[in-house]
């Protein structure tokens, strides 16, 4: 049986990038910043810091992503698993190059069967429809938007900077998780329920 497509972001969701990025900042910019205080998405609007330093330090980490932890540990195990029901497709507007996003996920042990590169958020849910992609796992609200509106599955793993909009946008196809374990039971039952079993 084909394998079901499943759309997985990289950054804050197999990556602990925003981690990384806090510590980066903190240190730069002497401040205590914890990861609980970004309640929005966009950093710059919750923590009056310029977008473009915002920016600039995301790029320095991709640039040289060894420093950049899994989100879980488990993540390897379980992806690796996930493999036999999915065809799993890393989609991702880290500003890293392809080289080096790749470099980090195989140092991490991830494995995949490809790796998308996009620019914007929208991108993603677009792929989703033009190549069939019923599932998401991600921790953006745009891409949620997006991808609920299209009527496809959203695994959202909980972030400070979504708990809001996990809140206001309660649906059966909106499955908020608090960590890779629970992502993937819920993964297993959705591709029961796609599967019609
Ligand atoms: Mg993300």
């Amino acid at each position: 049986m084909e394998r079901i497509k499943l759309a997985v972001d990289l950054d804050d969701t197999i990556a602990d990038t925003t981690d990384e990025w806090v510590k980066e900042a903190n240190a730069e910019l002497g401040r205590a910043i914890s990861k609980d205080e970004i309640t929005e998405y966009d950093i710059y609007k919750v923590l009056g810091i310029e977008q473009e330093y915002v920016q600039a330090v995301y790029n320095r980490l991709w640039k040289e992503p060894h420093e950049i932890k899994l989100l879980d540990d488990n993540i390897p195990k379980i992806l690796n698993d996930l493999m036999e029901t999915f065809e799993i497709i890393i989609v991702t507007a880290a500003p890293g190059n392809t080289e080096s996003i790749k470099g980090w996920l195989t140092s991490n042990r991830v494995r995949y069967d490809s790796l998308v590169k996009v620019v914007h958020a929208s991108e993603k849910a677009e792929l989703g429809d033009r190549i069939g992609i019923p599932i998401f796992v991600d921790d953006s609200p745009k891409v949620a938007t997006d991808v609920l509106g299209a009527n496809k599955y959203m695994v959202m793993v909980r972030q400070p900077w979504n708990a809001r909009f996990i809140e206001e946008n309660r649906s059966e196809k909106l499955v908020p998780v608090s960590s890779w374990a629970e992502a993937s039971e819920t993964l297993e039952s959705i591709s029961n329920t796609i599967k019609g079993i």
